[in-house]
């Protein structure tokens, strides 16, 4: 009896030992396993810390302190100023414009003065367009002072044009009797008279240059040394065709000839 109870015992026991053997084998992979997760469980920790370099430029730059050294002295460059100078100035006067003499009057009704002012207008406008500043005076102008003159252009010509008659043809230019500066007004009077002469095709009227033109009026009322000079365009009998249907071209030998003469031309 008793060998048949001792039989089942040695088998159980057997299988006990069997079982032992199988859990410790799972408990040592269990172990090996967790052991395996916590060295890749480190190997990322170190992989995912940022690296010294990149901390460091991650870090906020230091503000400089600021130091207390002198305001740099600055010093502007001295303002020179140097103002742009004005064109020179022409005065031209309209003969017989402003008032009540309108000049020489035709038989037809062909007026001096409708004549002298739109010449005159015209040459401002040439003068002007070349960039040269003009004034055109009246025949008895408040600016012309005979007491003060003080009425200083760079040149100053006066338009005037010669009688209704057929026995005569041609321009003249005159400068005043006693001028302070005779050489300059010279000048003056030969540039006027070459250029006109070339733009109107007149031929200039000697001996007619009477003492009216000598002393006129306007010559004794600019400033002393102010170059200055009158013309009579031409007669406005024989020259009538030139001096009402060419008006732009004697314009434009006044302008040439005043130009030449403030540019400095001699005029010879
Ligand atoms: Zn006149």
């Amino acid at each position: 009896m008793s060998r048949t109870t001792r039989k089942p015992r040695t088998k159980s026991r057997r299988t006990r030992s069997s079982r032992q053997g199988w859990l410790q084998g799972l408990a040592r992979l269990a172990l090996l396993a967790s052991g395996l997760v916590l060295l890749i469980a480190c190997v990322g920790l170190i992989l995912s810390l940022p690296r010294l370099d990149a901390v460091v430029a991650l870090a906020p730059t230091p503000t400089p302190t600021p130091t207390a050294t002198k305001p740099m002295l600055r010093i502007s460059p001295t303002p020179v100023f140097t103002p742009t100078p004005l064109p020179p100035l022409v005065a031209l006067l309209a003969g017989h414009s402003g008032g009540d003499d309108p000049g020489a009057v035709c038989p037809d009704g062909l007026r001096e003065v409708d004549i002298t002012t739109d010449v005159t207008v015209r040459a401002k406008a040439i003068l002007e367009a070349r960039g040269y500043r003009v004034d055109i005076l009246a025949e008895f102008d408040r600016r012309l002072d005979a007491t003060k003159r003080d009425y200083a252009p760079h040149a100053f010509l006066a338009i005037h044009a010669d009688s209704c008659v057929y026995y005569a043809s041609g321009y003249k230019v005159a400068r005043a009797a006693y001028s302070a500066s005779p050489q300059e007004d010279d000048r003056l009077v030969r540039c006027v008279s070459s250029s006109y002469a070339a733009a109107s095709q007149l031929p200039f009227h000697e001996g007619s240059i009477t003492n009216d033109m000598k002393h006129y009026h306007g010559l004794m009322k600019i400033h002393p040394r102010a170059p200055g000079a009158i013309i009579e365009l031409g007669f406005m009998g024989s020259d009538r065709e030139v001096l009402v249907n060419q008006r732009e071209q004697l314009a434009l030998g006044i302008a040439n000839g005043i130009e030449r003469f403030l540019q400095g031309s001699p005029c010879k």
